[in-house]
């Protein structure tokens, strides 16, 4: 996934922020606008990538953004083709799952020219994978650190899901966009830690 990866020194930056009636911000106000997407939603900023991609980590959001935006390749950042099946899709899966109609996934799509490369390579699909054809993946939500209301006591709650159209995004810093997948084909699965392939 070098594409979308993050690269060493890509650490989130320790921006200050406010959290009042009108959601969270950044208190500097230059990262405030430029950290905004065109919904508005603020998403988290990073240093500069200062080496290679630090695999395993989670997924740069600027990067993962973007290819989850317009259906980049995770591994190249080329668009992955489709073909009647739908768009080629590898997600990672210790073990076998029913079904993968309606899951939700960070991970953008990988074109049939990283597939190879990608299940080899990364930490967390050698552990298991599935290669599917999607044919709808809508966008559903953001995941990042969701800040709780001014008069809340509780603190912030990272990974948290939100919907798009929540009005819960106004207090979100977003890491990810979520797409969900309908239409799905199983090509190849691999699970090593619940059973043979069974692909
Ligand atoms: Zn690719």
């Amino acid at each position: 996934m070098t594409y979308v990866a993050r690269r060493a020194g890509e650490t989130p930056l320790p921006l200050a922020i406010k959290v009042d009636d009108d959601g969270v911000r950044y208190t500097d106000a230059f990262h405030n606008v430029v950290m905004r997407d065109i919904d508005s939603v603020l998403w988290q900023a990073t240093g500069p990538a200062d080496g290679p991609p630090v695999h395993g980590d989670p997924l740069h959001p600027g990067r993962q953004r973007d290819a989850m935006e317009n259906l980049w390749c995770a591994e190249c950042g080329h668009p992955p083709g489709r073909t009647d099946g739908g768009m080629p899709w590898v997600l990672a899966a210790p073990t076998p799952e029913p079904t993968w109609e309606g899951i939700d996934t960070e991970v953008p799509p990988t074109c049939e020219t990283c597939l190879g490369h990608v299940t080899s390579a990364c930490p967390s699909l050698r552990a298991g994978h599935v290669a599917l054809r999607v044919r709808k993946a809508p966008v559903v939500g953001y995941r990042g650190t969701l800040h709780p209301r001014p008069e809340q006591t509780a603190g912030p709650e990272a990974d948290s899901f939100v919907p798009l159209g929540s009005d819960d995004l106004r207090r979100l810093i977003a890491t990810s966009l979520v797409r969900r997948l309908a239409g799905c084909t199983v090509i190849t699965a691999y699970h090593p830690a619940g059973g043979l392939p069974d692909a």
